[in-house]
Formats: structure tokens, C-alpha cells, sequence
């Protein structure tokens, strides 16, 4: 019989499934607690469980972990995590310190299937999806590897499209935020999306968490050709849903604007952006494009981002400049994928 994945259900979904086994809903509260706090991996470790109910959660379920395959450190002390998933494919998670705050970036795709042509991980294709418990497990991997520095904030802003695995990146969160589990609060929590409209209605109704969103350009003809999706979701569509996300949630959505030379770092595009923002309000974070062996696309001159910024700013419009992380060792924006395992080569 296949043991199922207990790391991969929600603690309603194990509520659902210790009832089946004729087991007390309560005890899906101990469980994660054993799993999340504890971070124990065997159900003979559960001693607030009887026996039986051990013996029987060991039939029925396993614990799986995720171990770090390799790591680089930069200069700056951003960290790339690369772990290796059970049937090849791997993933990568960035550990950004930031003075007191500790941000962890995690990969919701092995790959990703929407080929933004700034972003190595989109260059090189999709494999799969992750599960729920790959998702969580680059947190509990990466902060068990640094202990003494408790991981402050999280993004989905790894390899993938976290919205394109809508329902396990959900569930990843219920973890991430549950009592019981990670216990973190959905105001350090941010799911970054490429625009992919449905999944944000969605999102609007079903989590609390951050959003942010990958703008890029605020032509269309612009933004389709650094972005396919933009082709299906246009910027009409898209700002409508974000103005209703912020009607709704009165939260504030933070725009991703990748800078690229010649390409969208002009002051035409900071004026549309300026417009744009003058109907509902948003954070911008400019985040000048790192150069990566994938594209020919340059880095614009410091002289450009700072007008560009200067002229938001200039609009009232809150922007800042992202510092680059971990440059040097292919840990920031759209530089994810890039460590080679054997098995790639062999694909
Ligand atoms: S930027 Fe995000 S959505 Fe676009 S290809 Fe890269 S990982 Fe996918």
C-alpha cells in the first residue's frame, strides 16, 4: 500500500482523514505540532498519541524531509539552497538577510511554463509542480540549517509561478500560518504572481497573505514580449483585478518592475506608471535587470533607474530600489535554476 504524504495535507485535510480512520479530528493538532514545531520524523516520537493511534499513523502515512544538496554563499551572505526532488528535477530557495529580518524566497514549480524571457527559470522550461510538503520543507530545511537566525518573512518569488499551483501553494500557507504550525502571521507572507488573473479573484477571497505582481511594462506590446501570459491577461484585465484586490482587502499590492536597458527603463514608461498608479495606490519596487548567461538583456545605467525612480518618487508613488542579492552566485531575480545537477545534463 502507498503511505500518503502527511506533509502534503492541510490540517482540515487531516482532520478529514484521522476521522476515516475512526481517529479524534483534535489529534491533527498534536500532529502538526509533532511535524512543525517539534520537526520530528517518526510517528513513534508522537508520545502524547497512544500506541495505537502511532502504530496506525505509521501504516497509513509517511513523513518525507527535504535535505539541501548544495548551497552557495555570496559575498553579501545571500545563501542559494538547492534541493533535489525525489525524481530528478531540483529546485532552489534564496536566504536574503536583510539586518534584523531574515527573508526566505521559495520555489513553488520545479521550472516554470509561462517563459519570461528576462528569467533563467523560465528559460529553461517546466517539469512539475510541487507538492505541498516541498514547498514547506524548503523553510524547515533552510532554518534548520541556521539555527540562530529565525526566518523573518517569506516570498514566493523562487523558481515558478506560484499561482499556476494554486491549490498546494494554498495549502502550503495553511501550514506556513497555522497555530500549530509555522505560526506565521499572513502579513509576512507574499505570493508573487506573473498576472495570472483568475487565480488572483481567487486569492482575493481565500487568503490573507501579500500580493505582489510582476509588472514589467506598462504598454502591452511591451509587456507580451517580455511576458507571453500578458498575451491572455492583458494590463486592462489585470489592473482590474487589482483594483478589485484592493477595494476588497484594502491592502496594498507591491509591482515588481524588472529594469531592463532600452527596453522598458525609459521616462515614457515611469510617466505610464505614475498614471497608472494615480487610481489606487501600490508599492513599486524597481529592481534593475540581473545580467545572466540565458538572454542578451543589459542592466540599465545607474543614471536611468535613478530618474526613473526620482520621477515616481516625484508622484508621491512609495518605490524603492531593490539591492541586488547575491548576484555573483545566481541568487537574484530571474537568475534561478542556473546550479547544474548530473541528472540535467542526462535529460
Ligand atoms: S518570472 Fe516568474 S512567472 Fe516568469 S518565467 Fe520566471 S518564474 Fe515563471
Amino acid at each position: 500500500m502507498n503511505k500518503i504524504n502527511i506533509k502534503n495535507l492541510s490540517q482540515e485535510d487531516l482532520e478529514q482523514a484521522l476521522k476515516q480512520l475512526g481517529l479524534p479530528a483534535y489529534s491533527a493538532k498534536q500532529i502538526f505540532i509533532w511535524l512543525y514545531k517539534k520537526h520530528v520524523s517518526d510517528f513513534g516520537q508522537m508520545t502524547n498519541l497512544s500506541l495505537s493511534s502511532r502504530q496506525l499513523l505509521a501504516e497509513q502515512f509517511e513523513i518525507p524531509s527535504l535535505a539541501v544538496h548544495q548551497k552557495k554563499i555570496s559575498r553579501d551572505h545571500t545563501t542559494k539552497y538547492q534541493f533535489v526532488l525525489n525524481d530528478g528535477p531540483a529546485v532552489e530557495s534564496v536566504l536574503i538577510p536583510m539586518g534584523r529580518w531574515h527573508t526566505l524566497c521559495v520555489s513553488s514549480q520545479a521550472g516554470c511554463a509561462l517563459g519570461c524571457k528576462f528569467c533563467l527559470t523560465g528559460i529553461k522550461g517546466f517539469k512539475r509542480n510541487l507538492s505541498v510538503s516541498e514547498i514547506t520543507e524548503q523553510l524547515a530545511a533552510v532554518q534548520a540549517e541556521n539555527r540562530d537566525t529565525p526566518i523573518s518573512h517569506i516570498v514566493f518569488m523562487g523558481m515558478g509561478e506560484p499561482f499556476a499551483n494554486y491549490d498546494n501553494t494554498l495549502k502550503a500557507i495553511d501550514i506556513l500560518t497555522s497555530e500549530f504550525g509555522y505560526q506565521y502571521s499572513h502579513r509576512r507572507i507574499t505570493v508573487s504572481t506573473a498576472g495570472l488573473v483568475p487565480q488572483i479573484k481567487r486569492f482575493i477571497g481565500e487568503s490573507k497573505a501579500n500580493l505582489a505582481v510582476s509588472l514589467n511594462a506598462l504598454y502591452d506590446d511591451t509587456r507580451t514580449a517580455l511576458m507571453p501570459i500578458n498575451a491572455r491577461y492583458p494590463l486592462e484585465k489585470l489592473t482590474a483585478v487589482l483594483k478589485d484586490y484592493h477595494q476588497k482587502r484594502k491592502g496594498w499590492v507591491t509591482f515588481e518592475y524588472v529594469m531592463i536597458k532600452d527596453i522598458n527603463d525609459g521616462i515614457a514608461h515611469a510617466i505610464q506608471l505614475a498614471k497608472l498608479l494615480k487610481e489606487f495606490p501600490f508599492k513599486v519596487n524597481l529592481i534593475p535587470f540581473n545580467e545572466h548567461w540565458g538572454t542578451d538583456y543589459k542592466r540599465p545605467d545607474e543614471e536611468h533607474i535613478r530618474a526613473f525612480q526620482e520621477y515616481l518618487v516625484s508622484h508621491t508613488i512609495a518605490c524603492m530600489v531593490r539591492t541586488t542579492h547575491g548576484e555573483e552566485i545566481e541568487a537574484a531575480c530571474g537568475q534561478l535554476g542556473g546550479i547544474k545537477i548530473p541528472q540535467e545534463d542526462a535529460q
